[in-house]
């Protein structure tokens, strides 16, 4: 099969977040099993170069329609760990993505409202025409819009599209200008309520939903978060609309990219281990202790990775890092803030903790810390109001560091408290869960933790053995996409 995948991200090239790691880890794995696959970005001028490969311009001629006139684009192709990667890059005053981040911009809906049609244009003007074009998030909600409403008539009549939501929080919001500026015009028509209209404003358009109602297949990124996203809150305003379309609505839970994340192979860490070999994972701790200055005592390191924002919780992180200092560990914390107080909060945070000889606050972004991390960590804490899938306590799991996790979205998916889990033998269990947002539970959870490895040192890493047995490769996920493909292409 032929697939390409329009996405805003893919890792390690372009990464904010989990989205890049499924974008790169999904196509690798379509790969592996014959497919052919190609991804289509944008070329901003922040992303990491040093990751691709033989970068080359390959298309130098693309002129991308926009409100009545055209925009010249000139498309790149390199290859990024072995992914043909194709990088649109716009060259008009808009200076779409040439402004140092990837996202949080006041005209982000115009920027990727382009970005879809031009990865439209060059698929149609190249003559590419794939079985599948995979979207992802709001970024690229417009591509089955526009693919159906216009690009159908064109020459592309047997393209299908399936679409993967990773956040309902963000959908991309718009307005008439939208409309003219991408050519689809009639006001009347896109704004009616089953098709783009927002399901709160009637004023405004919403390119998650025009993703949702147009394209061949819709899937979140885990089962239990397609059931909260259809039953409840978590859809953001969006559960009538997957109510409707739930014929074609699942949840796959994402995978981990195994070369990428594998301690037995991994090259941003010292040593390499299996779980036939946790020495070296007890070596990894002494690594990271001592790049983080940490004191080298024989104490419990919990880690938090990830972004500091409302969605990951960040009253429990905060509370987290004392609670766990009290209780005789070490804590470590890797994230960035994309919010002004967040980010002054956590600032003021690390300034306050900077002699602790127990804790190091990392503000910033660093892929190749965040696998020390990972190795060199005991437990891993993921305390979110809500997770679509959540990827730290997948890897924190084949990596031996046990998970503490709240109990939403795909965390239930994956993670089964060592003491309670009533749906799997003890001998399955793989981490700690609890459910409700205050600091009493999240301290009696951690306290179970740290007690065990305190006091039960052998049954601690007992539970690190049964983590680590778990297979949350891309294998599963790779083989439910394909079905889901195959569903569509014979529609
Ligand atoms: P989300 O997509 O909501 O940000 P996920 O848990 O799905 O969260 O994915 C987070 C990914 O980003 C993981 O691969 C994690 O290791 C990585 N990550 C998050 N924050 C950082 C950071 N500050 N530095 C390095 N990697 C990070």
């Amino acid at each position: 099969m032929y697939i390409v995948q329009i996405a805003s991200e893919c890792a390690p090239v372009i990464k904010a977040g989990g989205l890049g790691d499924v974008v790169y880890g999904l196509s690798r794995e379509l790969e592996t099993r014959g497919h052919c696959v190609e991804i289509i970005l944008p070329k901003y001028d922040g992303m990491r170069y040093d990751h691709i490969w033989g970068l080359h311009d390959a298309y130098r001629e693309l002129w991308v329609p926009w409100y009545g006139a055209a925009i010249h684009c000139s498309v790149y192709c390199g290859w990024v760990h072995g992914r043909v990667c194709f990088f649109i890059e716009p060259h008009s005053g808009d200076n779409f993505f040439n402004r140092g981040c990837y996202y949080g911009c006041s005209d982000d809906n115009m920027r990727f409202a382009f970005f879809s049609k031009a990865a439209l244009e060059f698929l149609l003007q190249s003559n590419k025409r794939p079985d599948v074009i995979h979207c992802h998030d709001w970024q690229t909600g417009l591509v089955p819009v526009m693919l159906f409403e216009m690009y159908k008539y064109h020459g592309m009549g047997n393209q299908r599209v399936c679409y993967t939501i990773h956040n309902f929080k963000h959908q991309g919001i718009g307005g008439n200008e939208i409309l003219s500026a991408t050519g689809l015009n009639q006001e009347g028509y896109y704004f009616q309520y089953d098709r783009l209209r927002d399901n709160f404003n009637p004023f405004a358009l919403n390119f998650m939903k025009g993703g949702i109602v147009y394209s061949n297949a819709v899937t979140t990124v885990s089962p239990n978060h397609a059931w909260e996203a259809h039953y409840t809150d978590i859809g953001c305003g969006l559960s009538h609309t997957l109510h409707l379309h739930q014929d074609k609505f699942r949840g796959i839970l994402n995978g981990i990219d195994d070369d990428f994340w594998n301690p037995k192979k991994d090259r941003y860490i010292p040593y390499n281990y299996t779980k036939d070999n946790l020495e070296g994972k007890a070596k990894n701790k002494k690594a990271l202790q001592e790049r983080l200055l940490l004191q080298d005592v024989d104490k419990p390191i919990v880690a938090y990775i990830g972004r500091l924002d409302g969605q990951k919780g960040v009253h429990l992180v905060h509370h987290a890092i004392y609670y766990a200092l009290s209780k005789g560990a070490q804590f470590v914390l890797l994230g960035s803030a994309t919010e002004p107080e967040i980010n002054s909060h956590f600032r003021h945070e690390k300034y306050f903790l900077n002699d602790n000889p127990d804790c190091h606050l990392e503000l910033g972004f660093n892929e190749e810390l965040s696998h020390l991390i990972y190795a060199g960590a005991d437990m891993i804490i993921v305390p979110s109001n809500y997770e679509p899938c959540g990827l730290t306590q997948m890897i924190g799991l084949k990596y031996g560091t046990v998970p503490i996790v709240r109990g939403v979205g795909g965390l239930v998916n994956t993670v089964f408290d060592r003491d309670y889990d009533e749906n799997h033998l003890p001998e399955q269990r793989n981490g700690y869960v609890f459910y409700q947002t205050d600091y009493n539970a999240l301290e009696s959870t951690i306290d179970r933790a740290i007690g065990l490895w305190d006091n039960y040192p052998e049954e601690f890493r007992q539970l690190v053995l049964q983590g680590m047995e778990y297979d949350y490769s891309w294998n599963h996920p790779g083989k439910e996409y394909l079905e889901v493909y195959e569903q569509i292409r014979h529609k």
